[in-house]
């Protein structure tokens, strides 16, 4: 029953911002006619209650659709270099500061990535995404990426990602001189908050390499990792903030604590505060290529469904260092929501 001034009666834990306040409707209108999302709409997003999420991702799903249709983009990951990483990054477990069971290994030979990009295109992937752990690539190890990424060229009509870590302008034009098609680093949260995931790297380093990437041609994958103890207000600074790097390509990842890490023992977030949030990434990047990326199934379960309303992508087969549901329930997940699998030529 509503208040007196139309609002929904709040309940212990639910968020201050009565229901009704936002027209979400007119919300999809005004960025479909080309404005931008500002600050106040951002917070109105991530303070929306659970009755109003329908509403909600149906308004983020007007963008999604006349953009990107019912498309969903495929991504395979491959964990080319694992562990032993120099950077205490909290949240992950291939920093030589956790104590993680997870499988490590030198960068992989250049018939093992290559193997890689095929199996990818047999899943009908767009893209393929080679990601090495580390501060940054040294010049022998970006030798065999980009021989690796010369020779998936010359097979397949795939789109090449890598994430390399840091990168000086000349490691970049190497990458887009041997056919690599984008670069991943993300910001992963707020420039306030960064210095409490992170102390070996910076915020502005990693600001640096996105502008680098972009200077030599490459497009920009990059996004962040939600629900580390950031607050609201962080997540809208991610979220405006890669507008302003103009990333074409967004991942957003939720925290699935990992055992051994610093983050381990912290709660994830709801599958509610997962959507609301993927929701506000599509306001705030409209036209952008936005993927509901780790910690899908561990945060969303049964409701990851609804995350492809907002978001156009997805990994398939799993992650870096956890596996994913497989590929077939991801085909079925799609196929149940009425959606399809992108073709290469949409990417
Ligand atoms: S730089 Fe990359 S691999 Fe290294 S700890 Fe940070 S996130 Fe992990």
């Amino acid at each position: 029953m509503r208040a007196a001034d139309g609002s929904m009666p709040s309940l212990p834990g639910e968020s201050k911002i009565p229901w009704g306040i936002m027209n979400w409707t007119d919300l999809s209108g005004k960025i479909l006619n080309g404005g931008r999302l500002d600050r106040s709409e951002a917070m109105a997003v991530l303070q929306s209650s659970d009755d109003e999420l329908l509403v909600v991702l149906q308004a983020a799903f007007e963008i999604r659709r006349t953009y990107f249709g019912r498309g969903v983009r495929l991504h395979v990951i491959r964990n080319a270099k694992s562990g032993f990483c120099s950077e205490d990054c909290s949240y992950c477990s291939q920093s030589s500061k956790a104590d993680t069971a997870i499988e490590r290994h030198p960068l992989q030979a250049v018939e093992a990535i290559v193997q890689g990009a095929r199996e990818a295109q047999q899943m009908n992937a767009v893209r393929y995404c080679i990601v090495t752990s580390g501060r940054q690539p040294v010049e022998t190890e970006l030798d065999v990426i980009c021989e690796a990424a010369r020779q998936i060229k010359r097979e397949a009509p795939i789109q090449i990602c890598t994430s390399l870590g840091l990168l000086t302008p000349a490691q970049a034009q190497r990458l887009k001189a041997a056919g690599v098609d984008r670069y991943n680093h993300n910001l992963e949260t707020s420039s306030r908050y960064y210095g409490a995931i992170c102390t070996t790297h910076s915020y502005d380093d990693r600001v640096a390499t996105t502008r680098i990437a972009k200077a030599a041609g490459l497009e920009l994958c990059c996004g962040g990792l939600i629900g580390m103890g950031e607050t609201l207000d962080d997540r809208v600074d991610l979220a405006l903030a890669l507008r302003e790097v103009g990333a074409d390509s967004i991942p957003l990842n939720f925290l699935d604590p990992r055992p051994g890490t610093a983050m381990e023992g912290r709660t994830r977030i709801s599958a509610m505060e997962a959507l609301r949030t993927l929701a506000l990434f599509r306001f705030a990047n409209p036209d952008r290529e936005l993927r509901v990326a780790g910690g899908r199934e561990a945060c969303l379960g049964p409701l990851q469904a609804l995350a492809l309303y907002p978001a156009n992508s997805i990994f398939t087969r799993g992650y870096l260092t956890t596996g994913g549901q497989g590929h077939t329930a991801d085909l079925a997940l799609i196929e149940s929501a009425g959606f399809q699998v992108a073709e290469i030529t949409d990417a």
